[in-house]
């Protein structure tokens, strides 16, 4: 449950939905204390008050599609793309009403799943992902952290979802979510060693702990 929500929420609120943003939190950037320094809403904009996570449904999976640069030498995620570009227009919206945002980088970064827990979006399931309500865990986030004071929701740290299933741990080819802990390395291993190739520039790393999870299916 978020706490009453104040004029300006409702607002953001109705412009993410009007551009197509599939799900939205705040957060209190105090409850990011109990992380280090450089992980903190405060390391990017001094004077933050809260941070807002957006969240794109991953409904095909080649939206969660990697492709590589070879002049830049890098590569690019295609719905963080999208995720970015709805960054902006946030930033925007908010500046024009007098308050300063700063887009969040991945490094170092804020936990983005954390982020999310904090801002009341959804648990963090035995598959070491966030678990949205309407979407299961076929999500991917970014965040900005603004001076704008917004009404902040409550955060979910225990997952209902997984108390009665353990699905994605026996799904993991790699045993990476066995004994209730997220092994990154067994993790790394497989999907390096199994990426799906949409085009010899376009990749899709292992996605069966996400697509698993029966939490938000449709079908
Ligand atoms: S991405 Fe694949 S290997 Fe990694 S935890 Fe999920 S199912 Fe296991
Ligand atoms: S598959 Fe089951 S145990 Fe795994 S995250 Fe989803 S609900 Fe939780």
């Amino acid at each position: 449950m978020m706490e009453p929500i104040n004029n300006l929420t409702k607002e953001l609120i109705e412009y993410c939905e009007k551009i197509d943003i599939d799900f939205v939190g705040f957060s209190d950037t105090t409850k990011f204390n109990i992380f280090s320094k450089k992980h903190r809403p405060d390391s990017y904009l001094s004077n933050s008050k809260t941070v807002v996570v957006i969240g794109f449904h991953l409904y095909d999976i080649s939206l969660d599609a990697w492709n590589r640069d070879e002049v830049k030498g890098r590569s690019y995620h295609f719905a963080d793309l999208i995720l970015l570009n709805q960054c902006h227009r946030i930033k925007n919206f908010l500046a024009k009403k007098g308050f300063n945002s700063k887009i969040i980088s991945y490094e170092p970064g804020l936990f983005l799943k954390d982020a999310a827990v904090l801002a009341g979006i959804g648990p963090i399931g035995k598959n070491n992902l966030l678990i949205t309500k309407t979407y299961g865990a076929q999500v991917r986030l970014r965040s900005l952290v603004t001076d704008a004071k917004l009404s902040y929701g409550t955060p979910i740290h225990e997952s209902d979802y997984c108390k009665n299933c353990n699905i994605c741990v026996e799904s993991c080819p790699a045993g990476a979510l066995e004994g209730g802990k997220y092994n990154k390395d067994l993790c790394r291993n497989y999907c390096l060693k199994n990426l799906k190739n949409l085009s010899e520039n376009t990749v899709i790393w292992c996605n069966i702990c996400i697509e698993s999870c029966p939490v938000g299916r449709k079908d």
